[in-house]
């Protein structure tokens, strides 16, 4: 449904077969495409073109300035014409913004071209084509903003442990045998503490791509009782009972293997580091059609006012109980990730001094 105006000149030497496929190939665009007489007057367009612009009415005849308000990332009004006609050949922009009539702004890609006509270096005319690329840029800025946080949540382990090393070598001339030891030790922590960090982030890496997450049928009473065997000693080491509670009928789930062990493990691990005494429970409920998975556990629990940020990336709770493990405040990020891949939400219920619930529900595979 291309808007066109007047035939143009050129259409004497374009077959109607020929003009008609290129009517349509420019319609099925999704990009916005606008094509100009000489002047600035727009001849040409295309669906995406009023979509873009949010017409219904034909701009056939209008001119360009005063069919688009365009500016830069500075504000500054841009005059379309301007740019086109200064273009004596194709150029691209990806730094407009172009204000919506409800006064949201969108970052705009723009290719300006001339239509060069014969052998004439004038051109006859010109063409506009905008893409809308608000999205890939604010992940753009995302994910710089994320590398600028976890270079600095790296930073400061990466210096204690320089730190604490130059010291063990300075001590051990002196010979302080004790003092070296804890040095090492010091050093030994944020070495583990990086490699934690590094393996979070490979999983986090992983998941955003999306890699490993066929979906497989997994029959949920074996996958629950392998997560609490190897679990155990790690409940047993810090005197905590830990319990399976499972539906007989608990059945099959279909989602990736990869994707619903890390998202437990992650529950697990949290339960264990953060109950002093008490006991962790692995319950699987099934309720017809569904079946909720909850790591339920007796721990130092979570205030109200930390529960609904536990879940933004190096976000660890205020309590100085949390203080005391450590913990890169990157694995309830992930496990959101993970229940998005895993098409679900993670439901928390937790009460300060008593205990928390992770659950999350997953439709059962018949
Ligand atoms: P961390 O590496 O600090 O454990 P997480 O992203 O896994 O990071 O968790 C974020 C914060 O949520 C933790 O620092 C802790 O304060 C809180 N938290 C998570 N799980 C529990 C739990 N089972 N009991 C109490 N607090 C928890």
């Amino acid at each position: 449904m291309i808007r066109r105006g007047r035939r143009s000149r050129q259409d004497n030497s374009v077959s109607r077969a020929e003009h008609d496929r290129i009517i349509t190939l420019v319609n099925s665009l999704t990009d916005a495409v606008l094509s100009t007489d000489k002047d600035g007057i727009v001849t040409i367009y295309n669906a995406a073109a009023m979509s873009l612009l949010d017409v219904n009415a034909g701009i056939h005849g209008r001119h360009i300035n005063n069919l688009l308000q365009l500016t830069t990332l500075q504000h500054q009004p841009l005059d379309v014409f301007r740019q086109l006609s200064r273009s004596p050949a194709i150029r691209v922009r990806d730094d407009i913004l172009m204000l919506l009539k409800h006064g949201d702004k969108i970052r705009l890609e723009a290719t300006f071209a001339p239509i060069l006509g014969g052998h004439s270096a004038v051109a006859d005319g010109y063409v506009l084509i905008l893409r809308d690329i608000t999205k890939a840029k604010s992940l753009e800025q995302e994910r710089d903003e994320f590398i600028s946080v976890v270079s600095h949540e790296l930073r400061t382990p990466v210096a204690v442990a320089e730190g604490a090393l130059d010291n063990a070598r300075l001590l051990a001339q002196r010979g302080y045998t004790r003092k070296v030891y804890e040095a090492l030790q010091e050093a030994h922590r944020q070495v583990v503490f990086l490699a934690r960090m590094i393996n979070d982030l490979g999983t986090l890496s992983r998941t955003e791509r999306g890699l490993a997450d066929a979906p497989e049928v997994i029959d949920l009473i074996p996958l629950v009782k392998q997560l609490h065997e190897t679990y155990a000693p790690q409940a047993a080491a810090k005197s905590l009972a830990f319990n399976l509670d499972i539906d007989p009928q608990a059945g099959s789930v279909y989602v990736s293997r990869l994707y619903l062990e890390e998202l437990l493990q992650n529950f697990i691990t949290n339960a264990i580091k953060y109950t002093p005494r008490g006991a962790i429970t692995l319950i699987v409920r099934r309720q017809q059609t569904h079946v909720t998975i909850s790591v339920k556990d007796t721990g130092i629990g979570i205030g109200k006012s930390d529960l609904n940020k536990i879940f933004d990336r190096f976000y660890r709770a205020e309590d100085y109980r949390t203080r005391q493990t450590s913990g890169t405040g990157l694995g309830l990020y992930i496990a959101r990730k993970l229940a998005q891949k895993l098409e679900t939400t993670i439901h928390v219920t937790s009460r300060l001094n008593h205990g928390s619930t992770f659950s999350f529900t997953l439709p059962i595979y018949h």
